[in-house]
């Protein structure tokens, strides 16, 4: 294993980092026992709730090397270090009680059966104050709130998005009819009690479906999206893009990445104009923009059409003129690089939970890339996906696992893998 940075040790030790609500507060032993969510078991977001938060991180240590150290000797995890309400995208679903009382929440585990939230320990604070304002003003506006069952009503779910750094805030109303009655005075109040919000956005949502947003977004105040910031990007954000729910330990886990790529400083060692990089499965291409900085080329592939879009607005925005983005399979995307003798130095790899698959990783492969590093928020998948790569030709070299999601039974982690040489 290559020696790492030692100052990614102990980070969740360490006082907030310039991000505005990481609290800069001393944690008493009653803050790391968390105070009681009384609906954990209803919800069943946090499963580790009444668990100290050195505890977690605990499980999460040993469940990393339980299914990783078959490839190598994983670094201690990074924690937060203030491990609460890091969300920044907070969703509520809406309905009535049997008395017609409205109420949001969350659905119950497994069950359409909403729970009503009042207070969440993860989520972002001032978006659910948010939402509990909206839900007050459906009585006052005697707005109908959507029945799963029979498909009446008119309102189904809110959704706010917070950029913590910019402090930018986006509301989408998700209705199921592009009519929202009296919709200026309700934006009217709804900024007047708000005035922080940036823009609000009607999403109509007509389908019987367990997805949050339909397709089509009606912009009712502001630009339609927010912004926010990463390792002094900035990054734009819209209803339905991908963006990282948890923006402090994002920046450590982006910072790590680019470390085990090489990509912290510029280096033109081996490659003057700087090595060619692929940022796979790349969202609103977050890290191949960072990696943009020191590299020389930066390809980034993505499927999300809105996420592709706000790629290359990104790109654009933040003056980034060696960055590419396609619109695609990841794993075809590769494969026909591969195909037309294509060439990477480093490939960023991402995948969502069910991790990457065959046609990426044989691909891959072929391209031979000197670095992989993969990035993952499943480390079952990822351990599936690195046996693959250690029978073909690469080996491990770094495991970091980071803690993107205290309170919940997942954790993230960035592994380096280079290429063996023969
Ligand atoms: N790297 C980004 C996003 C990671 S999430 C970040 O750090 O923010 C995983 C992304 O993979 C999502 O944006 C999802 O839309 C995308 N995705 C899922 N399947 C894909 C596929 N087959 N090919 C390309 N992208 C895919």
């Amino acid at each position: 294993m290559e020696k790492k940075n030692s100052d990614n040790k102990n980070k969740y030790r360490e006082k907030g980092e310039g991000q505005k609500n990481e609290r800069k507060h001393v944690l008493s032993s009653d803050d790391r026992n968390c105070k009681s969510c009384n609906i954990a078991k209803k919800c069943g977001g946090c499963r580790y709730q009444g668990m100290s938060y050195e505890e977690q991180l605990g499980i999460k240590q040993k469940e990393i090397k339980k299914l990783l150290s078959p490839f190598g000797d994983p670094e201690k995890i990074i924690g937060m270090y203030y491990p609460y309400h890091y969300r920044n995208k907070v969703h509520a679903v809406f309905g009535r009680k049997k008395n017609g009382e409205i109420i949001s929440g969350i659905y119950e585990a497994n069950t359409h059966r909403i729970v009503p939230v009042e207070e969440c320990l993860i989520e972002d604070e001032k978006s659910q104050e948010i939402i509990r304002s909206i839900r007050d003003m459906l009585r006052s506006f005697k707005i109908k709130t959507y029945d799963e069952d029979t498909g009446y009503g008119l309102f189904r779910h809110v959704l706010v998005r917070r950029g913590f750094k910019t402090g930018e805030i986006m509301v989408v109303l998700v209705l199921s009819s592009p009519i929202l009655p009296s919709k200026n005075n309700f934006v009217k109040a709804l900024l007047k009690a708000h005035p922080e919000i940036s823009t609000v956005i009607l999403n109509v949502n007509d389908k019987k479906t367990s997805m949050v947003l339909g397709d089509r977004n009606i912009v009712l105040y502001g630009k339609g999206f927010i912004r926010d910031e990463l390792c002094g990007l900035s990054f734009r954000i819209s209803p339905d893009s991908f963006y990282q729910v948890n923006p402090m330990q994002t920046e450590k886990l982006y910072n790590i990445a680019m470390s085990f790529a090489g990509l912290d400083s510029k280096n033109d060692k081996n490659n003057e104009k700087g090595p060619v990089v692929i940022d796979a499965y790349c969202g609103i291409g977050t890290i191949g923009l960072v990696a943009s900085k020191n590299a020389g080329e930066v390809i980034g592939v993505e499927l999300n059409k809105d996420a592709i879009r706000d790629a290359k607005i990104n790109a654009r925005e933040n003056k980034r003129e060696n960055i590419r983005f396609y619109q695609g399979d990841a794993g075809e995307f590769m494969e026909s690089m591969a195909e037309n003798g294509g060439h990477a130095d480093i490939v960023f790899m991402d995948p969502p939970r069910a991790g990457s698959d065959e046609r990426f990783l044989s691909s891959l492969v072929k391209l031979a890339p000197e670095t992989v590093v993969y990035i993952s928020c499943n480390p079952e998948t990822q351990a599936r996906d690195l046996k693959y790569l250690r029978k073909n030709g690469y080996e491990v070299k770094n495991i970091q696992p980071v803690d993107m999601f205290p309170w919940t039974e997942h954790c993230e982690c960035i592994v380096k893998l280079t290429k063996k040489a023969v």
